[in-house]
C-alpha cells in the first residue's frame, strides 16, 4: 500500500498508542472522583495538560479538549459570537476555509449573524486591502484557516492580527490550525482562538483541542456535569488526552528537517506530472509542500483516485470530508471552474519514502494512459 492522504488522517504513531494503551489499562479512574484511582488519573491528565501547555506557550486553562477540529471550530465561532452578541453581528472569514467553517456560517447566518467573505489574491494570500474594508465597528469575529487543507496555502497569521485589531481592537481572530500543526510551526499567541486535532499528527481520532486565550469569554455549547472544563462537561478521556500530549510532542519536533525532506518529494513529483497535457499543478508562492493538489483538464479526478486505488495509491478529491462536490479552495485562487472541477489532493509526510513516490509516479503513468485511451475510444 501506498498511502498519500496524510492531509485526511495519518496513522497512530506507535509510541502515541504505547500512551493510549497504558494509560487505558493503568489509569481506570474517572478524574472527576474523588477517591484515590480519580486522583490518580486527574494528576495523569494534568501533567498532559501542563505538557500541552508547555509545548505552545499557554496557560492550562487555555485549553479546552474537544472531539477533534470540527468540534473546537463550532465551539469557537458559535462561542465567541453568542458571547458578543450584544457588541456586534459580523463576522469574517476567507474563501480558503475547510467546510466544517461554512456550515458553521450557514448556521449563524439563519440566527441572524451576518457573514462577509473576504477575497484572496492569486496566490491564496489574504486580500489585507480587503479585509480592511469588510472590518465594521460590529465585526466581532474573523477566522482564518492557518494552512488551507485542500492546496496547503499557508497565512501569515501574525500580520492578519495586526489589521485586524488596527481596524478594530475588538474583534477576535480565530484560526483553524488543524493542517498547519505538525508541519509547519504554529504560534497561538498569533491568534485569540486556535483549532487543532489529533488524528492529523498521528494521533488518536475523537480528540481535538480549542486554545482560547484566557481574556476571552465562550458561551458552552453543551451543558452538563464534571466541573473539569465548562466548554466541555462530562468525563474527559485520560487515554485520548495523554496520547495527544505524547502526538502534538513528536509532532512539534524535527520540523524542518521533515520539511526539507517532504518538499524535495514534492518537487520531485511537481516537476514528472507537469510533463502531462492536462494536468495543472494547483501550487502558489505560498503553498506548504505537505499538500500537492493537481486539476486534470478532461479526467473526473474521482475516476483517477479509484483507477490508483487498484495499485493500492491512496489520494483525495477535494476534502476527505466533501468528495465529489467542486474544489472551493481551487476555485477561490484560479476562479476557474474546471480547474476546480476535478482536482486531486496528493499529501505527503515523513513517512513518505522516495521508493513510494517512485511507484506512485510509474502507476499514474499507466493510469494517465489508460484514461486517456479510453477517452479518445468513447
Ligand atoms: N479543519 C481542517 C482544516 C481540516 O483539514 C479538517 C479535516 O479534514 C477538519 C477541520 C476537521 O477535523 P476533524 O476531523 O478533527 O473534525
Amino acid at each position: 500500500m501506498i498511502y498519500l492522504d496524510y492531509s485526511a488522517t495519518t496513522p497512530v504513531s506507535y509510541d502515541v498508542l504505547e500512551s493510549y494503551i497504558r494509560a487505558t489499562k493503568d489509569f481506570m479512574g474517572n478524574p472527576n472522583s474523588l477517591h484515590s484511582l480519580g486522583v490518580k488519573s486527574k494528576a495523569l491528565m494534568n501533567s498532559a495538560i501542563k505538557q500541552i501547555s508547555d509545548i505552545f506557550n499557554i496557560l492550562e486553562s487555555e485549553i479546552t479538549f474537544t472531539s477533534g477540529a470540527t468540534m473546537s471550530n463550532n465551539l469557537a465561532i458559535i462561542g465567541t459570537c453568542l458571547a458578543n452578541m450584544k457588541a456586534g453581528n459580523h463576522v469574517i472569514v476567507s474563501k480558503l476555509e475547510h467546510p466544517s467553517i461554512y456550515q458553521i456560517c450557514n448556521y449563524l447566518e439563519s440566527i441572524g449573524f451576518e457573514i462577509s467573505y473576504v477575497d484572496n489574491d492569486q496566490d491564496g494570500l489574504i486580500d489585507f486591502e480587503d479585509l480592511k474594508r469588510k472590518m465594521r465597528f460590529d465585526t466581532i469575529l474573523v477566522s482564518i484557516c492557518a494552512v488551507n487543507s485542500e492546496t496547503g496555502v499557508r497565512q501569515p497569521l501574525k500580520m492578519i492580527r495586526q489589521i485586524i485589531k488596527k481596524e478594530n481592537s475588538e474583534t477576535l481572530l480565530h484560526s483553524d490550525m488543524t493542517q498547519a500543526l505538525g508541519k509547519v510551526t504554529v504560534n497561538f499567541h498569533d491568534v485569540d482562538l486556535a483549532s487543532i486535532t489529533a488524528h492529523k499528527i498521528y494521533g488518536p481520532k475523537g480528540i481535538g483541542l480549542l486554545y482560547k486565550n484566557s481574556r476571552i469569554q465562550l458561551t458552552p455549547l453543551l451543558y452538563g456535569s464534571g466541573h473539569s472544563n465548562m466548554l466541555h462537561p462530562g468525563t474527559p478521556s485520560v487515554p485520548l488526552i495523554v496520547a495527544f500530549a505524547k502526538a502534538i510532542r513528536l509532532a512539534t519536533t524535527d520540523l524542518d528537517k521533515r520539511e526539507n525532506f517532504i518538499k524535495r518529494l514534492n518537487e520531485r513529483i511537481i516537476a514528472e506530472l507537469e510533463k502531462y497535457d492536462g494536468v495543472l499543478i494547483n501550487k502558489t508562492k505560498i503553498s506548504i509542500p505537505h499538500i500537492l493538489n493537481i486539476s486534470f483538464e478532461t479526467i473526473k479526478a474521482e475516476t483517477f483516485l479509484h483507477a490508483l486505488e487498484e495499485y493500492e495509491i491512496y489520494v483525495s478529491t477535494n476534502t476527505a470530508c466533501s468528495s465529489g462536490e467542486l474544489s472551493t479552495s481551487v476555485m477561490a485562487i484560479y476562479n476557474d471552474k474546471k480547474r476546480a472541477s476535478s482536482t486531486l489532493r496528493i499529501s505527503l509526510s515523513h513517512l513518505t519514502t522516495t521508493d513510494e513516490v517512485n511507484k506512485f509516479l510509474a502507476c499514474f503513468k499507466m493510469v494517465y494512459n489508460k484514461l486517456n485511451l479510453l477517452k479518445k475510444m468513447d
